[in-house]
Formats: structure tokens, sequence, C-alpha cells
């Protein structure tokens, strides 16, 4: 690989602190790990997911990388800015018609000269036919899923694992989108942790996509679950009671999370812990997975971080 990781990111900066939930559990020990901290933009589970589809590009002469995400994609800048690391062009398809205004995501991906080009939402709908339709404009080029979601992703995010300590935690719990990093996380636990998964888009709990995708990836892993109820109505919705919780978390812990992912994180298992779902002496450890980015969607000064 051109690209040498610990070049890139810092993983000793992936922390473990204490996190002090509104809930104040006495007999159940709460923390996450910092893995946003490992890189201002290829933050959390980006690298993760990213690293092993990106040495798989350059050592398959790629010259030109193609992916897709949403307007506030932190997936989308990542791979913008690894790609320029790289000496690679790129395209990024982003779910929507192009808007008169850009959000603060889009500029930094087209400042960091990633081509951006606008589908509308049907089209986006079937990712297969999306990457075939992107396939044909770019012949030749390499084609990574939105959220990084196929083999090389979840390797990448199996690697999480190493920097989890062995034997100091019985429950993992995540953000959940695409499920990649999810699945890396079951697929390389010890069979004793519990994976707890939160995802943070308004789907159907009978079936969905997600639960497909897991089902057929972690096939007789059995030692995880999902939680349907913390999407806020959806996809970077939001209320005040979550702004609420994140400025309460920032001030007491010292943790900035976002409204996209690790804000609903945190308030699920504060909910969760609170409802009695985690057996005393259970010691959890959240991921932190990074990117702040939707958080420039809101007005300013409603967050105090
Ligand atoms: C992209 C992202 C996720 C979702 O990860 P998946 O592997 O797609 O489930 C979670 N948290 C943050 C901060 C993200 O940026």
């Amino acid at each position: 690989m051109i690209l040498k990781a610990d070049e890139l990111v810092d993983l000793n900066r992936a922390v473990i602190q204490p996190v002090h939930l509104p809930s104040r559990p006495t007999n159940i020990s709460v923390s996450v790990i910092r893995i946003d901290k490992i890189h201002a933009i290829i933050s959390g589970n980006k690298w993760f997911k990213l690293k092993y589809n990106l040495e798989n590009a350059l050592l398959q002469n790629k010259q030109h990388i193609v992916t897709f995400g949403g307007a506030w994609s932190n997936h989308i800048v990542a791979t913008a800015y690894l790609c320029k690391e790289a000496g690679l062009t790129c395209t990024g398809y982003i779910r929507g018609e192009k808007p008169a205004v850009f959000s603060a995501t889009l500029r930094d991906a087209e400042r960091l000269n990633m081509e951006l080009r606008f589908v509308p939402r049907e089209g986006y709908r079937n990712k297969e036919e999306l990457i075939k339709f992107a396939g044909k404009d770019f012949p030749g080029s390499y084609i990574i899923p939105e959220g990084g979601q196929n083999d090389f992703g979840i390797r990448g995010a199996m690697e999480i694992w190493e920097l989890i300590p062995a034997n100091q935690f019985t429950h993992i719990v995540c953000a959940v989108g695409t499920g990649t990093t999810m699945a890396g996380l079951i697929l390389n636990s010890p069979h004793d942790h519990q994976i707890t998964g939160i995802p943070v888009l308004k789907i159907n709990p009978e079936n969905n996509d997600l639960k497909t995708f897991l089902s057929a990836v972690c096939c007789d892993h059995t030692n995880y679950k999902l939680f349907y109820d913390y999407h806020f109505g959806g996809y970077a919705k939001f209320n005040m009671e979550l702004i609420a919780f994140m400025n309460q978390l920032y001030n007491e812990s010292s943790i900035p999370t976002d409204i996209v992912y690790t804000g609903k994180l945190f308030y699920a298992v504060n909910d969760l812990i609170s409802k009695n779902y985690y057996e005393a002496d259970s010691k959890i450890v959240l991921i932190h997975s990074g990117g702040l980015q939707g958080n420039r969607s809101l007005p300013p000064s409603t967050l105090g971080y």
C-alpha cells in the first residue's frame, strides 16, 4: 500500500473514557472508545471501512474511485480526502437534486477535488442500479458502495476490536447506518460479548435490508440485537430533546456527538439503561464512530460546542 495507515491516522488517540449519563446507573459501567479522534476528516469508522477498499484500488492500479452518499455524508468527505492523499481522482454520486446552496459537507468534498454528480431520489433508491449506471459512466474505475458496505469495509471494521481490551467489557454498542461497522464488530467479537446496534434510519423492524445484510454476513452469530426506536423520525432528523441530551452529555463528559449518528447512540444507551435492558454488572462500551459533520446543518449556537 502506497499510503501507510499509521502515517495517516493516529490509532493511539482512540482512548477509552467514562461516560456520565443522565440516568446515573450505579451497577452498570459505561465507557466510550473515541475512534472519532484518530483523524480530523477520516474520523471514526470511516477509516476502517475505507482502508482495504483503498488498498485494493491501488493494488489494481485504479486511477479513479466512485462512491455514493447523501449531502451530509461523512463517507463522502472521507473518501474524497483519502483519494486526494492517494493521488486518485474520484466522483461522488449524491442523493437528491443538485441544491442551490451546497451543504458544508459537499463544499468540503468539492474542495478536496471530488467531482459531484446529483441523482434524483427515485434513481437512488435502487443501489444496484445506480452502481451499474456509475460503472458505465466510469469504466475501469474502482467502485465503493455507499457507506463502504462490502467485504473490504467489513474486514476493516473487524479491526476496531484491536483497540478494545479483550476482557474489560460485556456489551459493545454502535450507531448503525448500512450495518457494515456492526457486521465487523459481530464477526470478530469474542462470543460472550453482546453487540447492540442503534439504527439511525427509520426502517421497518420486521423486514429490512439491514437485518437481511447482517444475517447473511454474520450467519451463525446470534450475539447481537438491533433497537429500532431511536431514529427520531428518520435519518438526520432530531428534536430539542436530543439536542438537550447532547449538550448535557458534552457538559458532563466532554464528549461531542452529532445529530445524525452518535447523539442518537448515546441517547439510546441512556434510555435502555433507564428501562433496565442491561443487567446488573454490565460493562458497556460505546463506539464513538466519528463525524460531527451533520451538526453543521444546525443554526449556530444550537449546540454548546
Ligand atoms: C457512517 C457512520 C456510521 C454508520 O456506519 P455503518 O457502518 O454504515 O453502519 C455511524 N457513525 C458515524 C459517525 C458515521 O459517520
